[in-house]
């Protein structure tokens, strides 16, 4: 069994166990099987406004430069952030946060800077990997890289080793500026457990159904995501999730305002949203990404 899905098989058996309202109500939403195309969803708006009133701007991606997004984007990957924060100021120290001085620095002084970040070898590997792919295929500059057409520049990016989906789609909205919705596990179970898509979705399911729902606005894309981290961070914990005091809970199925929305009448039923951003803890700004492709 892969690592990916043991990780995946623990978190449903926490899921049981949290006995989460969503659960104790005996039902699930009519979800879409895995395999099947998601349709639209506007009431994914609903989500991204109330979000965006209880917990405010989340000024991600924590970065100074978009070299340093990429460069955290594939740092990230499978490990909390406050373990790449720490790799990152090696490399500042170090001036190595430019594509030219990391393709010129040795693998092994790389990964030496990078060890906090865990599988620090691999992730020199990947880094090493993006550099000359930046340099063999645009000269070196992320500028006309990021010129690139979406859906091909994606493409690109998905084939240079070390780079998923995840990671490509961080590169081309936080770094590049591009209209790509990014996909990680707190979305998929967010999802899931409001019965908008089955636990099983793919990414790429995920990602459409996000594009396919909103307007293709970049800067919501951007502030979508951290809304996503830090519900899932603070709320939409694998165990023991806090439904009761989610700025969600007016969404999950069965609540009054689903109910409400139904006959017309969610105005009445949405219930007062003040102190939600207070509840977040400070947390948006350096949230864990994990489980990036
Ligand atoms: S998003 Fe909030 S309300 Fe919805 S299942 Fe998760 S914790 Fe519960």
């Amino acid at each position: 069994m892969t690592k990916q899905a043991i990780l995946g098989a623990r978190e449903a058996r926490g899921r049981t166990r949290a006995k989460a309202p969503f659960l104790r109500q005996g039902r699930r939403a009519s979800a879409p099987t895995n395999g099947q195309t998601l349709e639209p969803r506007p009431e994914l708006n609903g989500y991204y406004q109330t979000l965006s009133e209880a917990l405010g701007p989340q000024h991600w991606w924590p970065a100074r430069t978009p070299f340093e997004v990429i460069v955290g984007a594939i740092l990230t990957q499978n490990t909390a952030w406050t373990n790449v924060e720490r790799a990152i100021v090696n490399l500042r120290r170090e001036r190595l946060l430019a594509p030219v001085a990391m393709e010129r620095v040795s693998r092994a002084q790389l990964a030496r800077l990078i060890r906090s970040s865990g599988y620090f070898r691999q992730k020199a590997r990947k880094l090493k990997e993006f550099v000359r792919f930046l340099r063999r295929n645009f000269g070196g500059s992320l500028a006309r890289m990021f010129r690139t057409p979406t859906e091909e520049l994606r493409e690109r990016l998905l084939a240079v080793h070390g780079i998923g989906r995840e990671t490509a789609d961080s590169i081309l909205l936080y770094a590049g500026g591009h209209g790509v919705f990014v996909v990680d596990a707190y979305t998929k179970r967010i999802l899931a457990r409001h019965g908008l898509a089955h636990e099983k979705a793919s990414y790429e399911e995920v990602r459409t159904l996000f594009e396919a729902s909103l307007p293709r606005d970049t800067t919501k894309y951007n502030e979508f995501h951290g809304l996503i981290v830090n519900v899932g961070k603070n709320w939409c914990r694998t165990r023991n999730p806090r439904c009761e005091e989610c700025p969600l809970k007016p969404f999950l199925p069965g609540t009054a305002l689903q109910i409400a929305e139904r006959t017309g009448r969610a105005q009445q039923a949405a219930p007062p949203r003040e102190n939600l951003a207070a509840q977040a803890d400070g947390v948006g700004a350096q949230s864990t990404l994990v489980m990036l492709g």
